[in-house]
């Protein structure tokens, strides 16, 4: 009998794999839309640039999609041309209410991560010492999903100070001349940086680097989608895998809404194929790895057609909040961009707070630009056009970006809501807390960015739920207030795992997804 995995993301695509690998037949449900990116070749961004027909399809969309608005914030993270995520009128239609809850959703094959940032830290014990799982087989699938993921192997001072294991397979990535500057400023400073606990050091980025033919090229492509797939993407490596077992079939254009249970299992899966509604019989176990969000609908659904009172168990919803900080480096002014360089953040940094009765990891990402298009900024300047390129490109090797995320933990307030005439309704505000820890982070991030010759020149806030790190809505514990407990399984369906960032009962503001992706794995040998 097969078991059935809902969602191919990062999560759905290890639990996929980890289960075949474990001798199961498994059936993939999912919505399963496609990109179809098409990267034409793999040439470096400033060559392909060239041939303006080839690149313009490529990097602006052979629908004329245009250059990203310089007011949106997306545009150092997600060009229009990509497609991979809900658009504003599709996530409406999902969800009724999002009181200003900026939310990101995919419904495609491989999921958010067709673009994301592959950064990749992982949990130990200051975030699942209080979990009550069984440490010494979560860290044999750290392992085992760090190599799955293809992340860089790194033994620096952040691993040293912040005990942070090693795992990963890959070569670290390279840096260019401003991270360069950035370390070396960073070392002349050490004395004082580390008596304040805060360590800078290379990125742990999923990317694979081993001069192998599908690695890293440096084409400088990467947010365009990497035309070696060198960047972990769940479609291109792990679900690829999945497709050559025998017993796995991956079955697209199903969108599940709820199951219907009877003797305290699933019995009946409802779903919807092309918009019509259709219900399959089932009597086997069900991995649910729709994504928080999805996962989170799904089962208040769950609960509201089969009468239980969701009010009985712990829901919720998290997000690491993210906070920019762009500065500039006067040394930095007038030099060469490095178009032969990987686009994400390549430098990462590590220091703690005390929040909610914690200290509390944090993690920095210092983004030093490359290539992107920078037109719309500089149509925007007030200045004739050739002098606002040129004063904009001498300003632009000197800038940099901190990007840092703030944990989050489980707030009665904060959850996402189905209403009794079965709209939805994402509730969520940030607490005092948390206000007064970004502040205080901000601060503590200013005077090491001076410290460090670099000059703070604006703080960009964003709104909650734009970090991306959903998490908590169906979170797990021992105690009957939880609805699922911490093997993954749901104590009143018994055939039913959460095994996606849902069950996560406090989040950390460590990157989620490969720790989401861990503790999948980690649910399949508990429940195989
Ligand atoms: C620009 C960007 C940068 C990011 N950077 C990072 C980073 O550096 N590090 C990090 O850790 N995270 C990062 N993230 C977040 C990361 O991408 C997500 O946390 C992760 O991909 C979520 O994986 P998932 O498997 O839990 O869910 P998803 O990726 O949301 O996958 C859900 C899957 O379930 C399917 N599905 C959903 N609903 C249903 C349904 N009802 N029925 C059937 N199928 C369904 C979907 O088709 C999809 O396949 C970033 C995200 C973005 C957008």
């Amino acid at each position: 009998m097969s078991i059935i995995v809902i969602g191919s993301g990062i999560t759905g695509s290890n639990v996929a794999l980890s289960l075949l690998e474990k001798g199961e037949q498994v059936e993939l449900w999912d919505f399963g839309k496609k990109e179809n990116l098409d990267t034409v070749n793999n040439e470096n961004f400033r060559d392909f640039k060239k041939n303006l027909n080839e690149s313009v399809e490529s990097l602006i969309g052979k629908e004329n999609k245009q250059f990203p608005n310089p007011s949106t914030q997306k545009l150092f993270e997600i060009p229009p041309l990509r497609n991979f995520l809900l658009n504003n009128i599709e996530i409406d239609n999902e969800i009724n209410e999002l009181n200003n809850f900026d939310i990101y959703q995919s419904f495609n094959e491989g999921g958010i991560a067709n673009g994301w940032g592959a950064n990749c830290i992982p949990y130990n014990e200051d975030e699942i010492g209080d979990w009550n799982i069984d440490t010494s087989k979560f860290y044999s699938s750290q392992k085992k999903i760090f190599n799955e993921l293809n992340v860089s192997q790194i033994n620096d001072k952040i691993n040293e100070k912040f005990s942070i294991s090693n795992f990963g397979n890959e070569n670290p990535i390279n840096l260019d001349e401003k991270d360069n500057y950035f370390l070396k400023n960073f070392t002349n400073n050490y004395n004082f940086f580390s008596k304040e606990n805060f360590e800078v050091g290379k990125a742990r980025l999923a990317i694979k680097n081993s001069n192998t033919n599908d690695s890293c090229r440096l084409t400088s492509r990467c947010l365009w989608g990497c035309p070696q797939n060198a960047i972990y993407n769940p479609l291109y490596s792990t679900l690829k895998k999945c497709k050559t077992y025998k017993d796995f079939k991956y079955l697209e254009n199903r969108k599940v809404s709820y199951f219907n249970l009877k003797d305290s299992k699933i019995n009946e899966i409802v779903y919807f194929e092309k918009n019509i509604e259709k219900k399959n019989k089932i009597n086997s176990k069900v991995f649910l790895c729709a994504g928080a969000i999805q996962s989170g609908i799904i089962f208040n659904k769950t609960c509201k057609k089969n009468n239980l009172k969701i009010n009985n168990f712990k829901t919720g919803l998290m997000d690491t909040k993210q906070t920019k900080i762009v500065y500039f480096f006067p040394k930095m002014l007038d030099k060469k961009i490095n178009y032969k360089s990987i686009q994400f953040n390549r430098l990462v940094g590590a220091m703690k707070e005390r929040y909610d009765d914690k200290n509390e990891y944090i993690h920095l990402e210092f983004l030093h630009l490359n290539s992107l298009f920078y037109q719309p900024l500089i149509n925007n300047l007030p200045l004739p056009l050739r002098l606002s390129k040129n004063i904009f490109y001498s300003m632009y090797s000197a800038l940099g970006i901190c990007t840092y995320f703030l944990p989050d933990s489980l707030d009665e307030k904060n959850k996402i809501k189905l209403n009794n005439d079965e709209t939805i309704e994402i509730n969520y505000t940030e607490s005092n807390e948390k206000l007064l820890l970004d502040k205080k982070i901000e601060k503590r991030i200013k005077k090491y960015l001076l410290k460090m010759s670099a000059i703070p020149i604006k703080t960009i806030r964003y709104k909650s739920g734009s970090a991306i790190h959903y998490a908590g809505t169906i979170p797990m514990g021992n105690n009957d207030k939880f609805a699922v407990n911490t093997n993954g399984q749901v104590k009143f369906i018994n055939n039913l795992i959460i095994a996606d960032a849902s069950i996560i009962p406090r989040l950390s503001s460590k990157p989620i997804s490969i720790n989401a992706a861990t503790l999948g794995d980690y649910f399949v040998q508990k429940n195989t």
